[in-house]
């Protein structure tokens, strides 16, 4: 099946041969997109946080992990997308390899999409096992680099219907 051409920074990363990680974007039955957030303790212990958009999972590096308080924020680095079938993935990435180290699936679930602004912003709603609320996701170009995001949990709405 052709992959999305949006995986071929994630396929140009990794070989298949040497690493378990998954090649496959298949979508799997939910009551919405998926979200997933991976600990990722590689060369640097860091948090991914993937969102299912377009028939992939846009992902973002965290290293502090997703904040937890309102208001507070956290840098997150955006990478290259990754296929459906990570959100599933945990194991060991061999030595050498990209990544290399351990991935541990910390919370998973379903999200809403409630915003998308012209700047490519994204506020949800996540529904997870650990994580419930609001989040957005913004860019924020932190010392000229566009990969530079900020995550922010963001206050609950007190008029949801
Ligand atoms: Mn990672």
């Amino acid at each position: 099946m052709a992959q999305p051409k949006k995986l071929a920074e994630y396929e140009r990363k990794r070989d298949r041969k040497q690493t378990p990680e998954p090649f496959t974007s298949k979508r799997r039955r939910s009551k919405g997109p998926i979200f997933v957030i991976q600990r990722h303790d590689a060369r640097r212990l860091h948090y991914d946080f993937r969102l299912e958009m377009n028939g992939a999972l846009a992902s973002w590096a965290v290293p502090k992990g997703v904040p937890l308080e309102p208001g507070q924020r956290a840098l997150a680095v955006h990478v290259e997308d990754h296929p459906l079938d990570y959100a599933t993935f945990e194991g060991v990435i061999p030595a050498g390899n990209y990544g290399a180290g351990t991935v541990e699936i910390w919370d998973n679930g379903t999200f809403e999409l409630l915003e998308r602004k012209r700047d490519g912003g994204l506020t949800f709603r996540l529904e997870g096992t650990r994580l419930e609320g609001l989040w957005t996701l913004v860019p924020a170009h932190l010392d000229g680099d566009e990969k530079n995001w900020l995550l922010i949990k963001k206050h609950e709405e007190v008029d949801r219907v």
